[in-house]
């Protein structure tokens, strides 16, 4: 499992919630849109775009779907964590310290919003 990434991503990002170094750019655009879709889900919004794996395994780029998950009381982690596997290259990691940040959608009233 050398592939496993684990990240609190408040250390990638500067008080802006961008990227705190340039090279993490794709990384933290990845997370962020990882933790918008699953966080719209949670909140019954469904129709988000599923993450797409951005792995490139022999130089290949994957593309595929990304199986993702929420879960509470992670041993050793304060807060929630999104998992998150591709299917196809088994690239897979895991993010916290998300709540709060403008790319948590969870407790976004996405109802009212649409009848407004
Ligand atoms: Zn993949």
């Amino acid at each position: 499992m050398s592939w496993y990434l684990v990240v609190d991503i408040r250390h990638w990002l500067d008080e802006n919630e961008e990227p705190g170094v340039p090279q993490l750019k794709s990384k933290v655009d990845f997370l962020k849109e990882l933790i918008a879709y699953e966080t719209a889900f949670e909140a019954g919004m469904e129709n988000f775009p599923l993450p797409i794996c951005r792995k490139r395994p022999g130089r290949k780029p994957c593309k595929s779907p990304l199986r993702t998950m929420t879960e509470d009381n992670v041993q050793g982690v304060a807060g929630k964590v999104i998992y998150w596997q591709c299917p196809k290259c088994k690239d897979s990691g895991m993010v916290y310290g998300w709540e709060g940040l403008m790319c948590d959608l969870s407790g976004h009233d996405f109802e009212e919003e649409s009848f407004n």
